[in-house]
């Protein structure tokens, strides 16, 4: 068996439970050895209300703390412009790993509009890509959604299937109702955020007055 690397990305303005259970899902079901965490770059304009990219990168590395192979990865923050999977899947490819050992992984509303991202369809050859249920988003609907895709698609066990091509992967598993945009609301409500991002980012964000 090769090497099992999971890649979640997302602009984790604040990051929450629902991304954390999400990698968990993923982690679990496909064996993953090691996860990265990637903090998106968002236009410089679209910062300026919410957390600086500084900020988010931070809650992330709160987030990890402790979690064996979980890291916060600074990639896309480090480049000059917004930076698309595709164009992030393929750094990894740089650095020597095969598609076949990347595991992109993405919530099921994210995963509805793949047809819009750059590079598709190609992008789904550069990883497997692992779309996990989100509330209101099941994955069973995906197949329907996307009925071109839909051979590539598989559900667990997922043991064979991982050492062919990339595949896109189903992934039913009860994730939190929260959202980054709900979690951005009651905190300008001044409403509690207890239990929706675990503690170090609620102290963080408390702290800092974000
Ligand atoms: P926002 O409300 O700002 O859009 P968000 O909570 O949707 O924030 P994103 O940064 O947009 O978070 O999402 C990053 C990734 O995490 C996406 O692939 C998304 O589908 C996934 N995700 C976010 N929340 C959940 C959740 N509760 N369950 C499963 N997947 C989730
Ligand atoms: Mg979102």
């Amino acid at each position: 068996m090769g090497r099992r690397l999971g890649v979640m990305g997302g602009t984790f303005d604040p990051i929450h439970w629902g991304h954390l259970e999400a990698a968990f899902a993923a982690e679990g079901a496909l064996k993953l050895q090691r996860l990265l965490l990637v903090t998106s770059r968002v236009p410089p304009h679209r910062e300026a209300p919410n957390a600086s990219s500084y900020h988010r990168f931070a809650m992330v590395a709160l987030a990890v703390a402790g979690r064996k192979g979980w890291r916060a990865a600074d990639l896309e923050l480090r480049l000059d412009a917004e930076s698309y999977t595709a164009d992030t899947l393929r750094m990894f490819h740089d650095r020597g790993y095969a598609p076949n050992e990347l595991f992109f992984i993405l919530g099921a509303d994210a995963f509805a509009d793949i047809s819009k991202w750059k590079d598709f369809p190609r992008v789904l050859d550069l990883a497997h890509f692992v779309v996990v249920s989100r509330p209101g988003f099941p994955v069973d609907d995906i197949p329907h959604r996307l009925p071109l895709l839909a051979e590539r698609m598989v559900k667990p066990p997922f043991d064979a299937a991982t050492h062919l091509d990339a595949m896109i992967m189903l992934l039913d598993s009860p994730t939190s109702d929260v959202s980054a945009t709900q979690v951005r609301d009651r905190r300008s409500r001044d409403e509690s955020i207890a239990g929706l991002v675990p503690d170090g980012v609620k102290m963080h964000i408390e702290q800092h007055g974000l």
